[in-house]
């Protein structure tokens, strides 16, 4: 178990290896001044999509109908064509025309995350990146798999689900560190300790790391 200077340390490092990274589809989020049904329609709309699909595809559809009036009075085929390329469009389409209608109808994007997680097409990531980028709300953690996926590997958890991470994550991140962590660690993610092919090697974090201690440094000397 990785001692909490340690894992400071470790984020420092990220950070500022992050530095030279391409801003993530979050990062641009949140360097616009949006409000927390365009963070939510974007994050319905990045399920399974690249990053700059994601960023395009928010952009188009944005630039049509921003509100939750203007996108519920679309019909889903529209919303569709304008998400498009991204992945299961059709399916996004319906449920971002159906999530538009319902907050047209309550005035208000919820806060909370039992609130959120009653919209059909939403879980606790995209709730949690809501509440964060949405309404400011400071401590959360967002997890997606670049967040399960480093952590586990460093040797700081051992989880199996997203849902087994954020709990274990929030008893070991020091709080003042929890709204930035999954923008760092999918940063982190994308460009150094890839889901395939880590790039250890060139990784600044390699001497706090479960998986290159163990994994990676085998792997290597039998070669
Ligand atoms: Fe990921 Fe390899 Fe760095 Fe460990 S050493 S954090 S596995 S890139």
């Amino acid at each position: 178990m990785a001692s909490e200077n340690e894992i400071i340390n470790v984020i420092k490092l990220v950070k500022k290896a992050s530095k030279g990274f391409q801003n993530t589809a979050l990062a641009e989020v949140a360097s616009v001044p949006q409000n927390a049904f365009q963070v939510l329609v974007s994050c319905i709309i990045s399920l399974r999509t690249k990053d700059e699909v994601t960023a395009a595809a928010s952009k188009r559809l944005f630039d049509v109908a921003h509100t939750p009036e203007k996108i519920a009075r679309m019909d889903w085929k529209s919303i569709g064509l304008l998400i498009k390329p991204s992945n299961y469009w059709k399916t996004k389409a319906k449920r971002i025309k159906e999530i538009a209608r319902q907050i047209n109808e309550m005035g208000y994007v919820p806060d909370t995350m039992d609130e959120l997680l009653k919209f059909k097409g939403v879980g606790r990531k995209t709730a949690n990146i809501v509440l964060v980028y949405g309404h400011g709300k400071k401590y959360h953690i967002p997890v997606d798999t670049h967040v399960h996926r480093i952590p586990n590997r460093l040797g700081w958890i051992d989880t199996k689900t997203p849902e087994k991470t954020e709990v274990a994550l929030e008893s070991i991140i020091p709080r003042r560190y929890w709204s930035d962590f999954n923008d760092l660690f999918v940063s982190f993610g994308q460009n150094i300790c890839k889901p395939v092919s880590p790039k250890c090697d060139e990784c600044s974090v390699s001497k706090y790391c479960r998986y290159y201690k163990t994994v990676y440094t085998k792997k290597n000397t039998l070669l």
